[in-house]
């Protein structure tokens, strides 16, 4: 199972309520108040790498590919 998403086994657990109810119970994801897992990037999703500052919210690879289309210049 992924990070990305953890409703991916409620395709398979259509058929079975009981056990559908048992995973969600064990499986959820916790509700936090701090962490990596809470800054997610805007444009792909990607946890890592996490780019917050000028409001820009995106990961580091985003970053690279529109960094020129939003105004940043690379000086080396
Ligand atoms: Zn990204």
């Amino acid at each position: 199972m992924t990070t990305k998403d953890w409703k991916k086994a409620f395709k398979q657990l259509k058929a079975k309520p009981i056990k559908m109810k048992k995973y969600i119970k064990h499986n959820a994801p916790k509700q936090r108040a701090t962490g990596v897992c809470l800054k997610r990037c805007s444009r792909c999703g990607r946890f890592g790498g996490h780019i917050s500052k000028y409001g820009l919210d995106v990961c580091r690879c985003c970053f690279r590919e529109i960094a020129t289309q939003i105004g940043f210049k690379k000086y080396s």
